[in-house]
């Protein structure tokens, strides 16, 4: 698909457009050390630009919501699901899942623990309702850390989810980028943009192929690049190369 065909819906109709973006590798650069990451230079202005002309501009990410609010802080018209929307930050009010709460504790936990017993060489990120179990330094204890993460999930109820150069620790509540999707989709009406670029995004592409089988002008976009999953950069109606290339489009949709 061209990009003009592309942006045609949501340059038409954006005042029930729905736009919405994965953190990590979409909007920002993968880097070694997970707190450091940052959105690439202009990112946050041309979203809280676009909030205030489409129905609808969201972040949808794995990394608690705190952590996107350095970006996006208060008074920003910019929505926020951390943890793939298990907490949420809406029109300035802070919503969590319902059925999160209960499970702070059995999070920390097994963090503590994963410290603790967790093979030599893995990171652990706790983030209150999930955890990130990280390899991206030490890649050889790969088959490790999910062995770890397997035996530590299926006594604690919780979930495994892969990432990339990591293992996902989740409550086992059916909330993921999907669900947040077709939720806010639901509420705009109209064109649906998303853009991801990982195995948590494919939820959200999943959501996305309802709609339009429904229909619905929707516009897919993977950021492609050597870690990029097949799974996705296959299905996306738009590639991009990096996040820079995710600034621009996002730009174009300001055009
Ligand atoms: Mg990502």
């Amino acid at each position: 698909m061209d990009r003009a065909t592309a942006l045609a819906p949501f340059h038409s109709s954006p005042a029930t457009a729905l736009v919405a973006v994965d953190f990590d590798g979409t909007l920002s650069p993968i880097v070694d050390d997970p707190a450091s990451a940052r959105p690439v230079d202009g990112i946050p202005e041309v979203l809280e630009e676009l909030a205030g002309r489409m129905g609808e501009v969201a972040v949808v990410s794995g990394r608690p919501l705190a952590f996107l609010e350095q970006w996006f802080p208060h008074g920003s018209r910019v929505g926020l699901y951390g943890l793939y929307g298990l907490e949420a930050r809406r029109r300035g009010e802070r919503v969590d899942h319902p059925s999160s709460g209960v499970w702070r504790e059995t999070i920390a936990d097994v963090a503590a623990r994963a410290v603790r017993t967790g093979p030599e060489g893995m990171e652990v990120e706790s983030k209150g309702l999930s955890i990130t179990l990280h390899y991206r330094q030490h890649p050889e204890v790969a088959d490790a850390v999910e062995a770890w993460a397997r035996g530590a999930a299926a006594p604690s109820g919780l979930r495994c989810r892969p990432a990339k150069m990591s293992v996902e620790l989740h409550p086992p509540i059916d909330e993921d980028k999907g669900t947040v999707l077709v939720r806010l989709a639901d509420e705009v009406g109209g064109p649906v943009f998303f853009g991801g670029d990982d195995v948590g995004d494919l939820p959200a592409f999943e959501a996305l192929d309802r709609l339009a089988a429904d229909g619905r002008p929707v516009l897919r976009v993977a950021v492609d690049g050597p870690e990029a999953p097949l799974a996705l950069t296959e299905r996306a109606d738009l590639l991009v190369d990096d996040p820079h290339g995710m600034a621009d489009l996002l730009g174009d949709l300001l055009d």
